[in-house]
């Protein structure tokens, strides 16, 4: 069934230049832009793929905001993870509904939200408040009450150690996740996998060395290379740039004995 635009969602609008905006619906907002307003009343009520004009003429395109617009338009406190490895680290922690799993740092919650969505139980440790906060009101404004009801942050050092126990997966965006490992292996079940994103491939070495000292097994290292193409009549071809580094994904699992 066709979900028509509502007062109190999203909405991601583009310009004929592609630049996009994120805009939460309001009766009688105006979405105010160098070309004068859009008024969110000639959006509400209307399908997807809607085109509206502003005061000034200029048109844009309304759409729903996907998971992968929101992470990168939604309120940032630290640096994100970007879709092109969140998508990815599903796969390598190999995410399923009612996974139980530990995340840390939480940072802007960008991850976490990725996790959700893909239907686990996360419990975040997060150093900073502030942080925090912004996490969860970001799950809140992106995955509504579901998400919130799967979600709890706890304040606190994952370097001092985990609490929880029987986790199916750790999975980690933090500078020294060496320190994580042995928390990591106390934690998790048999079988668990333990993910982290890192930067620097000194990092990852470092955090190799660790899990090769313990019960951790098939251990891989990934990078994610994207590159998009430009695709304009005949003139088909990689455009120019491309986002060079972001970082590396190792995956490890818990094996017994
Ligand atoms: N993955 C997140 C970004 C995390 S940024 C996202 O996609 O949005 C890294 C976070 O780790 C920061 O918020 C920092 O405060 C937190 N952090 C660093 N060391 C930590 C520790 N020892 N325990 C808990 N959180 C930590």
């Amino acid at each position: 069934m066709t979900r028509l635009f509502a007062a109190g969602e999203r909405a991601l609008l583009l310009d004929t230049k592609s630049r996009r905006y994120l805009v939460t619906l309001t009766v009688a907002g105006e979405f105010h832009t160098h070309a004068g307003y859009v008024h969110h009343d000639d959006l509400i009520g209307q399908p997807e793929g809607t085109s509206v004009r502003s005061s000034g003429g200029a048109r844009y395109l309304a759409v729903r905001p996907t998971l992968s617009d929101f992470v990168l338009k939604m309120p940032r406190g630290a640096q994100v993870i970007y879709p092109k490895d969140l998508g990815p680290i599903l796969m390598l922690a190999d995410v399923f509904p009612g996974a139980r799993i530990l995340e840390a740092g939480v940072g802007s919650g960008a991850l976490s939200m990725t996790l959700l969505r893909a239907g686990a139980e996360v419990v975040g440790y997060e150093l900073r408040s502030d942080f925090s906060d912004k996490a969860q009101s970001n799950v809140a404004a992106f995955l509504g009450p579901d998400g919130v009801s799967r979600y709890r942050v706890e304040e606190r050092d994952v370097y001092e150690g985990i609490d929880e126990v029987e986790l199916d997966r750790v999975v980690l965006d933090l500078p020294e996740p060496w320190r994580v490992v042995k928390h990591a292996e106390a934690a998790l079940h048999p079988g668990g996998i333990l993910v982290s994103y890192l930067p620097t491939i000194g990092q990852v070495a470092q955090l190799r060395e660790e899990l090769a000292q313990t019960r951790f097994g098939m251990t891989e290292t990934i990078e994610v290379l994207q590159r998009s193409w430009h695709v304009e009549g005949p003139s088909v071809r990689p455009d120019h740039r491309m986002v060079a580094h972001t970082g590396f994904l190792t995956a490890s699992r818990l094996l017994g004995g």
